[in-house]
C-alpha cells in the first residue's frame, strides 16, 4: 500500500485536482490520499490556509466575518462547479465554517485559530472524496478524530501523541476503496482541534505511512525531483539531472543547511519506520522523482548535493594553554545554556574554541552580555563574535573512504578566491561543512557545483 500526500499547489483548482485523481487511479496501491488545503493558483493568489487565518483574526477582533467567509467558500465552490460536483458539498463546507465560527466564544484565541486553520484541509478532503466518487471510484473521507490522530503540545505547533500509532494502525487495518485524509491537524485528548506547524500536511502523511507500514510514502509536489543545489543560485541545475536516490542521512544533512526538500520534523515518523519517501511531481507523474531511503548504491567519490545556509555567527574564544584547562568547553557551553542559546558546531584549535550559533540567538544588543559572561566565567585572552557567516554543506555517502573530496572543495573555492573561515567534518563522513563569509555564498556554491557536478568531472 502507498500513502500519497498532495500539497496545496496540487489541489489549487479543478484542473490540478483532476491530475491528482488520475495519479491515484493509475496505481491501485495508492489507497490513502492525504490532502493539503487548496494552495495558490498563481503568484498573486492567497492560500486557503492564509484566508482562514485572516478570517479567524477578523472574527477574534469582533468584525463581521461574512466577506472573508465567502472568499473561502468560493475557493471550493469554483472547484465544485468546474468538476460538476453539485451544490451539496458547497453547502456542507459553508455550514462547517459557520459552525466553527460559532465556537469562537467558547475557545481560547489559540484554540479557535487552530479550529479555523484546520478547516482548509478538512473541507478539502471532503471535496476530494466527492470528486473521486464523481469519477466513479469508491472513496471516503476519514476524520482524524475517528481514526485516532491524537496530538499534544501547543496549539499551532502540536506534535503527535505516540499512542496514536496503534489507534491509526487499527483504524486502517481493513478498509475498502480509497481513503481521503485531511493533513495538518488532529485532536487533543480533550477533543479540541490542534494543528501541526505550517506545512504540517507532510507530517500527517509521514505519520500515516508509518502507522500502516506503507511500502512507500509518495509526496507529490511541483518539482520533478530534488535538485543537487539551489536552482536560484545555480540556474543550470534545472537542465541537469535531479537526485534519483538519497539516504535519510543525506536528506537530513541537506535539510539542515536549508534544502527545502522537506521539513525535518515531517520525515521523522517515516524515517523511524524505515518507509521510503518518494518526492514526485503532480504535473509530471511519469517522472520517477527522488527516492529517499535507508541506504542506496553509492558510487565512491560522488556527492549528492551542495547546500548553503546563511545567518550564522561564530563566538571565538582564545586562551593560552586552554587545552590543559579541564572543563573549559563545558563552562563555555554553560554560559550559552544559561542564556537559552543552542549551538550548531564547535570547531576547536589548540588554544581556541569556536562555537557556531544561529545569528537570531545572538542579536547585536545581546552580544555584549554574552561576551561579558564568557569573560567573567573563563577569563579568556581574547573573545569576539564573527558575523555574517554562511555554512556550505557538501553531502554524500560516496565521500566516505574517498581521499581528496575535501581537497576538491578547497581547490574549487581557492580558484575563485574565496577564503574559508572554518571546516568541519563529522566522523560519519557523510558531509563536510565549510564556513565562509555570506557575501561569497553564491560564487562559492557555483564553484562547488562545477567541481562536483560539472562535465569535466
Ligand atoms: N495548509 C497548511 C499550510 O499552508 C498545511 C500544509 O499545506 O501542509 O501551512
Amino acid at each position: 500500500m502507498k500513502v500519497c500526500k498532495f500539497g496545496g499547489s496540487s489541489l489549487a483548482d479543478a484542473a490540478q485536482l483532476n491530475k491528482v485523481i488520475d495519479i491515484v487511479l493509475a496505481d491501485p496501491a495508492r489507497r490513502i490520499v492525504v490532502v493539503s488545503a487548496p494552495g495558490k493558483r498563481n503568484s498573486g493568489d492567497t492560500k486557503v490556509t492564509d484566508l482562514l487565518i485572516a478570517l479567524a483574526e477578523s472574527a477574534l477582533r469582533g468584525e463581521n466575518a461574512e466577506t472573508s467567509l465567502s472568499a473561502v467558500v468560493e475557493r471550493y465552490a469554483v472547484m465544485a462547479r468546474e468538476l460538476k460536483l453539485g451544490d451539496e458539498i458547497v453547502a456542507r463546507i459553508d455550514g462547517d465554517l459557520r459552525a466553527r465560527l460559532a465556537q469562537k466564544d467558547s475557545l481560547s484565541a489559540a484554540e479557535f485559530t487552530d479550529l479555523m486553520k484546520a478547516a482548509g484541509e478538512d473541507n478539502n478532503a471532503k471535496l476530494v472524496a466527492v470528486a473521486f466518487e464523481a469519477r466513479g471510484k469508491k472513496a471516503r473521507y476519514a476524520n482524524p478524530r475517528d481514526t485516532g490522530m491524537i496530538l499534544k503540545g501547543d496549539f499551532g505547533d502540536a506534535t503527535l501523541d505516540p499512542e496514536s500509532y496503534a489507534r491509526l494502525s487499527r483504524a486502517f487495518s481493513n478498509f475498502e476503496g480509497i481513503v481521503v485524509y485531511p493533513g495538518f491537524f488532529g485532536y487533543t485528548r480533550e477533543g479540541k482541534v490542534a494543528t501541526f506547524p505550517r506545512g504540517g500536511s507532510d507530517i500527517t502523511g509521514s505519520i500515516l505511512a508509518a502507522a500502516v507500514c506503507a511500502d512507500v510514502y509518495e509526496n507529490f509536489t511541483d518539482v520533478d525531483s530534488v535538485y543537487p543545489c539551489d536552482p536560484r543560485i545555480v540556474e543550470e541545475v534545472k537542465n541537469g539531472e535531479g537526485i534519483p536516490t538519497m539516504t535519510y542521512r543525506e536528506m537530513r544533512e541537506l535539510a539542515y543547511a536549508g534544502f527545502g526538500v522537506f521539513n525535518d520534523d515531517a520525515v521523522i515518523p517515516a524515517v523511524k519506520a524505515r518507509i521510503p519517501i518518494n518526492i514526485r511531481n503532480t504535473n509530471h507523474p511519469s517522472a520517477p522523482g527522488t527516492m529517499i531511503q535507508q541506504s542506496r548504491r553509492v558510487v565512491p567519490g560522488t556527492v549528492v548535493g551542495i547546500a548553503s545556509a546563511d545567518g550564522f555567527c561564530n563566538i571565538v574564544v582564545e586562551k593560552y594553554l586552554m587545552n590543559r584547562q579541564i572543563g573549559f568547553g563545558r563552562r563555555l557551553l554553560q554560559v550559552l545554556e544559561d542564556a537559552g542559546i543552542s549551538y550548531e558546531h564547535m570547531p576547536s584549535g589548540v588554544d581556541s574554541q569556536c562555537v557556531v550559533v544561529k545569528e537570531h540567538f545572538l542579536p547585536k544588543e545581546r552580544e555584549h552580555k554574552i561576551i561579558a559572561a564568557i569573560k567573567s566565567e573563563l577569563s579568556p585572552d581574547f573573545v569576539t563574535v564573527e558575523r555574517d557567516l554562511t555554512m556550505l554543506m557538501v553531502v554524500g555517502e560516496g565521500m566516505c573512504y574517498t581521499p581528496g573530496m575535501l581537497a576538491k572543495a578547497c581547490l574549487a573555492l581557492a580558484s575563485v578566491g574565496i577564503s574559508m573561515s572554518m571546516v568541519n567534518q563529522g566522523s560519519s563522513e557523510v558531509s563536510f561543512m565549510i564556513a565562509i563569509r555570506s557575501q561569497d555564498r553564491d560564487r562559492a556554491v557555483r564553484a562547488l557545483y562545477k567541481a562536483f557536478f560539472g562535465s569535466a568531472t
